[in-house]
């Protein structure tokens, strides 16, 4: 059995108590990583965003809202995983200020100072000693999966991932996803357009093969 972290869905940044600023991502994914974990006999955390979706039963879930509560709950977890997933859609940025309550909207023109969230994975990949970190890249759909791999394999490397999953983004919201998994010793490994579940069962097989391989014998 291998302890399984995993980041879902998008986050919310808050601009005031009811506007936000977000992400369009339905959680399915990380719901079908977490699910496919569980199956396969795994301990799963799953550090999920606000989504419409239920997370699979008997998984402990940690609700999480903004991409600041993602990173601490994704900390928090971390030390005691040996595998993490980040699937999650967090946005990049954040309002320097939020306001109280709903300011009443005025027809003059508004600026809004944005920040920048913290790279969660990155982060964590930073330190990660012998566990597995694995990355999603979501790249643009128009140009095909030639130019969303070179991209998803820059991610690879800044982020200190084991292995990236680079899908194009007419994924989102879909039960179907068709995906290349980009490994660190530089295969390229096509899925065929398929149902999230079961792509999700060959991303944790990949994730546990990795982590097991490290384990010492
Ligand atoms: O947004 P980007 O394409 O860089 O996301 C690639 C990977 O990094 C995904 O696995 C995503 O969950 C993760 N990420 C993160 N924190 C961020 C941005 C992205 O963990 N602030």
């Amino acid at each position: 059995m291998v302890s399984i972290l995993i980041t879902a869905g998008p986050t919310r940044e808050y601009l005031d108590d009811v506007r936000y600023l977000s992400n369009g991502s339905s959680g399915r994914m990380g719901c079908a990583l977490a699910e496919a974990a569980q199956a396969a006999g795994h301990r799963v955390t799953l550090v999920l965003g606000p989504v419409e979706i239920s997370p699979p039963a008997g998984v402990t879930v940690r609700p999480v809202v903004s991409a600041l509560e993602m990173q601490a709950a994704a900390a928090a977890a971390f030390g005691s995983s040996d595998v993490l997933i980040a699937a999650a859609a967090v946005a990049d940025w954040r309002p320097a200020q939020r306001a109280a309550g709903k300011p009443p909207r005025d027809a003059g023109t508004r600026t809004i100072q944005l920040v920048p969230n913290p790279d969660i994975v990155a982060g964590l990949a930073a330190a990660k000693g012998p566990r597995v970190v694995v990355g999603f890249a979501l790249e643009a759909a128009a140009a095909g999966f030639g130019p969303a791999i070179r991209r998803g394999r820059d991610k690879l490397r800044s982020k200190h991932l084991d292995c990236i999953v680079v899908n194009l983004h007419d994924a989102i919201g879909s039960t179907h996803t068709e995906l290349v998994l980009c490994h660190a010793d530089g295969r390229d490994e096509a899925l065929p357009r398929q149902d999230k579940k079961a792509a999700a069962a060959r991303i944790i097989a990949v994730a546990v093969q990795l982590r097991r391989a490290r384990e010492p014998s």
